[in-house]
This record gives structure tokens, C-alpha cells and sequence, in this order.
């Protein structure tokens, strides 16, 4: 579900309590008032306890490597049935799975390699690998199709993708198109029954003598995902092996797993999709409360989903489970029976991610019966297989009725899929969608956005962060051209090789809910359900422009164009940090030992070093510029490999990571337990990490290394830190817990925000943002929070009494840094430079401010 562990208990004790507001009609008399729910991804002091993530070397290998254009897993030049042989994991007798009596990961192919054998209607593929190295399994299950047939099918499929203009107008083409049907299971590891309820209707489709079913295959395609989180399925966490929530990670698709399922989204382009999680009693089915995503065509999608909804509704209630004699209570729709709650605002759970590639009606379904957390370890046996036992069945309803659905509204639902491709590649504007489309559509559902012309996208902050960006866009299968010559748009010029990305596109809707600025929702609704801001336009480093006129040669590429550059003139170089590409080269060349100082922003590399410069700028694409005089380099500090100490969460370490810095989790615990601090040059403190729980011992050996160490904090516990252990003066002040989005910043100085390359971007990300007064005469205000706003996109309100929201954080310090009187540089956020590694262009921030942390202090004690 999605609901993060920790609020688990709170809202469902026992099988009685909705996690949805109080709704007017409610389908269970019996049941207390529910909490509003307040569920902000991992709470307002998110992940409180430490991540101890393992480095793998290629995860981080596959993370360094850009997300550029993945190859289709969908051959089209073979017919169906592709009967794989599936290699067989080692058996594990620890899979979480098995006390459930479900089918452990080991088990799964076992099962597909029989699956396909019996019959000619079950393809099974291994589609990608998890963070943990796991096998991903894609099962189509059709009627079999001679190769001319496979071919025909996706001619047809690009048509209604390319031209679909041209596809409206082919009346038998939906007559010819097998419908495509995307069934996503296990996303979160800890909720198991996705798995075995598709693996039972797959099974079912393969034997049935049932002529429906002969008809429904010769007429769709349905794909299921077998399981999207071994890693998480095997250990009984909500994560994957990375510490991921990947129902989070479409925007950013930072993990394996979550680029397998967008590559299944666009080769497949499912018509509709749905989600299998757990537990939410009784079964929860999209659609949704509002907020509703901006960029989708709505009135398509919400007849459908609806429609939908309303038959899983049926199909599980129909199952014969009760309240009395089985504790299910009956299914409830969130978009019919809640207020608010449970929105489709931001494109991260996959039923938000999946309409822009096409699906008009899409699901996340909670079945009912918990069987994770306390009770996974404290329920009997027998009682955890009843529940299990009762969530497949209604897994397995709710994947029959989308399947039935859609062989019902076959026709109706390709057009759909057609006329959302045709809206984009016409560039028409928004719709606003008509009030009572569907029973209790009212203006409150109401939500429109403005298409530019097209965006462009330059490389004035860093040449890396636009081809980064671009490489995303592209990856997502978003059409991407690069302009032949200069042109002007709007009075501006942008040189020849800028990209453009013309809004007149099939997913235009994806490419917009990505470069857009989004929007400060936070009069419309009181609570929304995870993050409500992000923006790759904002937050990604590039210079993205929205432009309402386009007069350009351009050509369409496949990928950005190589970036990178060192001077000719001889001397020493310099390198910018202002790109994630940027930390990666210098880090390299740390690692090489060579020989770098660090002034205002900056590394300068000397000349004896130029062929190792000209390496990892042809390596990570970075541009080296001439160094000033020898005098300004002299001002320089020695800077070596930064050795980290983190008590952070997991997005933190795997992006700290993924930039090249060597990382060592730490906690309370593992201090206490005693850390020798003579590997580390800079401790970075979010998470899990308390300087008054230390032990007398503990203390004395980390106030020794603050006397020489770096110190990088943010967040609550990270303020907490700075205050207990008495670095810099600066009282921290906590916005409200759940406010969230992107917020404009003004860099007003220092050694971390306001120098180099322009200083740090006009833009950052918040969640439970915090601001800094009371500072001292060694403080410096890094970056403060504009006097405007400061809230771009996203959501943020006051608290109840009326602290704590953006009025009260214009012009207050964000970030400070200082050094404290016994000499520990020191750092402190009240911003989210890497949260869940989506901000890409605040990155640097957090690379600077360790560059600098170390390089000050840590230059002495090094030798
Ligand atoms: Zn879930």
C-alpha cells in the first residue's frame, strides 16, 4: 500500500479503521471515525531510523551510467507463444514469503517454465535485474500469433502512438489491435498477493476450455509483472535492496526496477493497468479523492477508471466475504466515498505514470487483510495463511473483472488510447473537464494546465545537467530535437544545438508534467497524500525555458550529443562543480591522487594533470575552463578523497554514493558500539543519529574528531545534532511537518552556495522544511528562502496555529555554514538537496559543501 510502515499500526489496528478521511456515505456503520490521513511518504521526520544500505559495485556501476534510451524488451519480429526457459534461483528457505504460504521468489520460474509448457497461450521473460540482483519476470499471455502477426500488432500499436490523427480515422484498426493489459504485482515486497493471484489467473488462462477466454485472448494481450520487488518480496520490506520505495521513483526512476516497468509501459502501452497492493480493508480501488494530475486527459481516463472500478467493486464484494465471519469489509472507491486523501496528483505510484503512455483507465487496488509488519511476526501461522489465502482471491477478482472490462469495452478503450495521442500530437489545450462526466464530478475534481509552445533546453547552467535531462526525456519516450542553427523564441536567442522539445507530441503529457514549474496547490486541498511538487524543469540543473512560439530547424535525436571540453591554452584547469558529472570527474581525479586544490567552488588541477583532466572530461562529459593566476590558486586548500560518515536515510547514501564519494553508515548504535573516526573526514548527519543518546565514551571520541572534522546536517535530527553537540549558533525553526515542493531561493554567499558557476540554481526542494535565526557571528547565510512565495509547486500551509507556513519562512536562512570555535567545519540544511535522488541540480550543493568541510579542516590532519 502506500502507506509507509511506521503509520501502519496507528491506522490499522485491527481490520477497522479506513485510512481515508470521513466520507458521507460510509460502507462500514461499524467502523470508528478514521484519521485524516496525513501520510507524507515517510512522515514529517522521514525515515527515522538510519539506513544501512550495502554498496554494490554495479548498482552503482548501472547507476553512474546515464539513463539514456534502454533498449525495447518486446521483440517484434517472433510470434507468440516465446516459450523462455527461466533460470531457476538457488533455493532460499528465509523468503519472507513462505510463512504466508505464497510463493517464494525461487519459486516463480519453476512455476512459468511449467506454465508455458502446458499450452500455447504463456510467454515468460526475464526483463531486467533488481538493485539486488534479482531476475524481473514479464508473462504475456495471448493467443498465439504467427511472426507476420506479432509485426501487424505493432505496426498497429506505433500507428496509434505516431499517427493518431490517421488511426481514429481506420475504423477496423481497433477491430485488429489486440487490446494491451498491464498487471503490476508485489511493488511494495511486503505485500505479497499481487504474485500469486496473477500466477492463479495465468494459470487459469492457460488451461480454460472456456470459449470467453479463446476470445479474450485472441482479442488482447495481458501482461503481468510477475513481481516488481523480489529484493523486497524475498525480505519482507516495503523497499527494494537499495532502500527504495519504487512507487515512488517514476518521476525520477532512479532504481532497476522502476526503469523495467517504464520500459514494459512504453513498449506494451497498455490500454489499462492496475496496481496490486495491500492492506487496506475494506479493498481499496482507484480512482481517486483530488487533487487529479494536470497533465492527464482526464475525462477519458476517469470514465474509464471509474467504470472499471465500479466492476472490481462488484467482482470482489461478489466474492462473499464478510465482516462477521472473515473481517472483510466491503470495497470502497476513494474518488466516490472520500473527500480527500488519496490523490493522483503527482506522477511517482505507477497507476499516475502509466496514463501518459496511453492506459485510460488505470488502478492501484489495496486488498484487505494485513499480514505485514507486527502482525507478520506476531500472528499465528494459520491465521497470516487465512488472510493471505482471502487477499489472492481478491487479487485475483480484481484481475479478472479489468481483464473481463476490457474485453467488454475493447473497442472504446483503444479510441480512447487513440484520442489522448491525438490531443497531444494536435497540441490542443487543456481540457477542462465537464462537471457530472461521472456520478460526483464536481468542480473540486477540476484541474488544468497551459501547454507551452514547446520548452528548450540549454546547457547555460551545465552542459551535462541539459544532456542529462534530455537523456531522461528520451528515456521516457519523449520526443527530443536539437536545433541546426541559432533561433529566437519569446526575444531570446538560444545558439545552434539547443534541444527543443516541441509540445505537438503524443506524450506531450509526460513531457509537461516534467519541465512545467507544477503549482502551489495548497488553497485547494487540505491533505494530500505524498509529495505535491517536483519539477526536472526547476530542480534538474539545466536552463529549461517554456516558449509560446517555435521557429526552428531542428532534427530528432536518439540521445544527447557527447559534452566536455578542456582548454587548449596551457596551465592549470579548473573545474566547476555545478553538475552531479562534475562531482563524479573530480572524484575521480581524487581517487587517482592527483593533486587538486579547492577555492570558492571550484577544484583546480594543475598542469602536470592534463591528461588525466582530458580523461574524465571525455569519461563524464564536464567542461575544465583555464585557472586564474598562480595567486588565485594559492588560495586554494589541499583537497583529497572526502571519507564519509552518514547517519542518513537511504535516498541520501545511494545518491551520496552515486556521486563517487566513499561512504560509511553510521548510527547511535554503531558509535556507541565505538567508531574509530580516523577514516573519516566529514560526518553527514539526517537520520538516526543522536548526540545525547551517545555514551560517555562515544562522545568523547566524536567531539575529538569535530575538532578537526567536517560536519554536514540536515533535517530535524541533523538540527538537533548541531545543537547538542554545540557546533554552530543557529536555532532551528520547523516548518510545517508535512509542507513539500519546490521553492524559490535566493544564494546570498559563502563557501557552499554563492559563488562559482552562477552559485547554486534559483530553485530547491523541501519536505518538512526548516530555516535558521538567532545566528552567530560565525555563521554565514549559504542560501535564504525568497521574500516571494517561497512555494512555487507543491503544497505548504501553516500549522494550526498558524507558524510554521511560507509567510514565516520568506527571507529566513535555508542553509548556513560557519566554522565553531574548536574548528569542525560545519553545514546545515533545512532544505532536501537529495530527496529520493530526484533534485539532480542541488546535488552539487551537497558536493561543495563536503568538498569544502573537508578540504578546510581535513588538509591538516591529513599530511
Ligand atoms: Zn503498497
Amino acid at each position: 500500500m502506500r502507506l509507509p510502515p511506521a503509520l501502519l499500526p496507528a491506522l490499522l489496528t485491527g481490520l477497522l479503521v479506513s485510512p481515508l478521511v470521513p466520507h458521507a456515505v460510509s460502507a462500514d456503520p461499524v467502523a470508528p471515525p478514521a484519521p485524516a490521513v496525513r501520510d507524507f511518504g515517510n512522515g514529517p521526520e522521514r525515515n527515522e531510523v538510519a539506513a544501512d544500505v550495502p554498496e554494490r559495485a554495479e548498482a552503482r556501476a548501472a547507476a553512474r551510467s546515464e539513463q539514456a534510451e534502454q533498449p525495447g524488451i518486446l521483440s517484434h519480429d517472433r510470434g507468440y507463444p516465446r516459450r523462455t526457459r527461466l533460470p531457476v534461483p538457488p533455493e532460499n528457505p528465509a523468503d519472507a514469503s513462505i510463512k504466508l504460504g505464497l510463493v517464494p521468489h525461487h519459486g516463480i520460474a519453476p512455476r512459468l517454465n511449467d506454465l508455458q509448457q502446458r499450452g500455447d497461450r504463456v510467454s515468460a521473460q526475464v526483463i531486467g535485474r533488481s538493485y539486488g540482483g534479482r531476475d524481473l519476470y514479464l508473462v504475456t499471455v495471448t493467443a498465439p500469433e504467427s511472426a507476420a502477426e506479432t509485426r501487424e500488432q505493432e505496426r498497429i500499436r506505433d500507428r496509434i502512438e505516431n499517427d493518431p490523427a490517421a488511426a481514429a480515422r481506420d475504423r477496423k484498426l481497433v477491430k485488429r489491435y489486440k487490446a494491451p493489459v498491464f498487471v503490476n504485482a508485489n511493488i511494495h515486497g511486503n505485500e505479497w498477493e499481487g504474485t500469486d493471484a496473477a500466477l492463479r489467473v495465468i494459470e487459469e488462462l492457460a488451461t480454460s476450455k472456456d470459449p470467453k477466454v479463446a476470445d479474450l485472448l485472441a482479442r488482447t494481450r495481458l501482461y503481468f509483472n510477475i513481481t516488481a520487488n523480489p529484493d523486497g518480496r524475498v525480505t519482507g520490506v516495503r523497499q527494494n535492496g537499495a532502500g527504495f520505495d519504487l512507487n515512488r521513483d517514476f518521476v525520477t526512476a532512479s532504481q532497476p526496477e522502476v526503469r523495467a516497468m517504464r520500459q514494459i509501459m512504453i513498449d506494451a502501452q497498455p490500454v489499462t493497468m492496475i496496481d496490486l497492493h495491500g492492506y487496506v480493508n475494506g479493498t481499496l480501488i482507484e480512482p481517486t479523492t483530488p487533487p487529479h494530475g494536470a497533465n492527464y486527459e482526464y475525462d477519458l481516463f476517469i470514465q474509464n477508471t471509474y467504470a472499471n472500478g465500479l466492476g472490481m467493486e462488484a467482482a470482489v464484494n461478489g466474492l462473499g466475504y464478510t465482516v462477521e465471519k472473515d473481517g472483510v469489509y466491503p470495497a470502497q472507491i476513494p474518488f466516490r466515498d472520500s473527500a480527500e486523501g488519496w490523490d493522483d496528483w503527482p506522477p511517482i505510484f505507477t497507476p499516475q505514470y502509466a496514463p501518459f503512455h496511453g492506459a485510460v483507465a488505470a488502478h492501484t487496488v489495496e486488498i484487505p487483510l494485513r499480514v505485514n509488519g507486527s502482525d507478520y511476526t506476531q500472528l499465528p501461522v494459520e491465521e497470516l495463511r487465512r488472510r493471505s489465502a482471502i487477499n489472492t482471491d481478491v487479487a485475483a477478482a480484481a484481475i479478472r473483472s479489468t481483464y473481463a472490462f476490457v474485453r467488454d469495452r475493447h473497442d472504446r478503450l483503444i479510441a480512447d488510447q487513440i484520442e489522448v495521442f491525438r490531443r497531444g500530437a494536435a497540441g490542443e489545450p487543456s481540457k477542462t473537464v465537464p462537471l457530472g462526466i461521472v456520478p460526483g464530478f464536481g468542480p473540486e475534481d477540476v484541474y488544468t494546465t497551459t501547454f507551452p509552445r514547446a520548452y528548450v533546453i540549454t546547457g547555460r547552467r551545465s552542459e551535462a545537467a541539459a544532456a542529462r535531462l534530455v537523456d531522461h526525456l528520451i528515456a521516457n519516450d519523449v520526443r527530443v530535437e536539437r536545433a541546426r542553427h541559432a533561433f529566437r523564441a519569446d526575444g531570446r536567442t538560444y545558439p545552434a544545438g539547443s534541444y527543443v522539445v516541441d509540445m505537438r507530441q503524443p506524450k506531450r503529457g509526460l513531457a509537461n508534467v516534467m519541465l512545467e514549474a507544477g503549482a502551489d496547490i495548497s488553497p485547494r486541498v487540505d491533505a494530500m497524500y505524498d509529495i505535491s511538487g517536483w519539477s526536472h524543469g526547476l530542480l534538474w540543473g539545466a536552463g529549461v525555458d517554456g516558449v509560446t512560439s517555435l521557429r526552428v530547424q531542428a532534427d530528432p535525436v536518439k540521445a544527447a550529443a557527447p559534452t566536455g571540453s578542456v582548454p587548449r591554452t596551457p596551465g592549470a584547469l579548473a573545474l566547476k562543480v555545478s553538475d552531479a558529472k562534475d562531482v563524479l570527474a573530480l572524484n575521480d581525479l581524487l581517487a587517482q591522487g592527483t593533486a587538486v586544490t579547492w577555492a570558492d567552488g571550484a577544484a583546480i588541477v594543475p598542469a602536470s594533470a592534463r591528461q588525466a583532466a582530458r580523461e574524465v572530461s571525455e569519461r563524464y562529459g564536464v567542461v575544465f575552463t583555464p585557472a586564474g593566476t598562480p595567486a588565485d590558486m594559492a588560495s586554494g586548500a589541499p583537497l583529497s578523497q572526502v571519507r564519509i560518515a552518514a547517519a542518513a536515510s537511504a535516498d541520501e547514501l545511494f545518491t551520496l554514493r552515486e556521486l563517487g564519494f566513499s561512504v560509511t553508515p553510521v548510527s547511535t548504535a554503531a558509535l556507541n558500539a565505538g567508531y574509530d573516526w580516523s577514516g573519516t573526514d566529514v560526518l553527514f548527519v539526517s537520520s538516526g543519529l543522536s548526540y545525547t543518546a551517545l555514551n560517555p565514551a562515544a562522545r568523547t571520541a566524536l567531539d575529538a574528531f569535530l575538532t578537526t572534522g567536517g560536519v554536514i546536517t540536515r533535517g530535524g535530527t541533523g538540527a538537533a545534532f548541531n545543537a547538542a553537540a554545540g557546533l554552530l549558533t543557529a536555532t532551528a525553526v520547523a516548518g510545517r511537518g508535512d509542507a513539500n515542493g519546490v521553492v524559490r531561493v535566493l544564494s546570498t554567499g559563502g563557501p557552499v552556495s554563492g559563488q562559482v558557476g552562477g552559485g547554486s540554481p534559483d530553485h530547491s526542494f523541501v519536505y518538512s522544511p526548516r530555516w535558521f535565526t538567532g545566528l552567530g557571528p560565525e555563521v554565514t547565510v549559504e542560501q535564504s528562502y525568497a521574500a516571494e512565495g517561497p512555494l512555487v509547486s507543491g503544497h505548504w500551509r501553516p500549522d494550526a496555529d498558524g507558524t510554521g507556513g511560507q509567510d514565516a519562512a520568506r527571507g529566513q536562512a535555508a542553509v548556513v555554514s560557519g566554522r565553531d570555535e574548536r574548528g569542525a567545519t560545519v553545514v546545515l540544511f533545512g532544505t532536501e538537496p537529495m530527496f529520493r535522488n530526484h533534485p539532480k541540480g542541488l546535488f552539487p550543493q551537497v558536493a561543495k559543501a563536503l568538498y569544502w568541510a573537508s578540504s578546510v579542516t581535513g588538509a591538516a590532519v591529513k599530511g
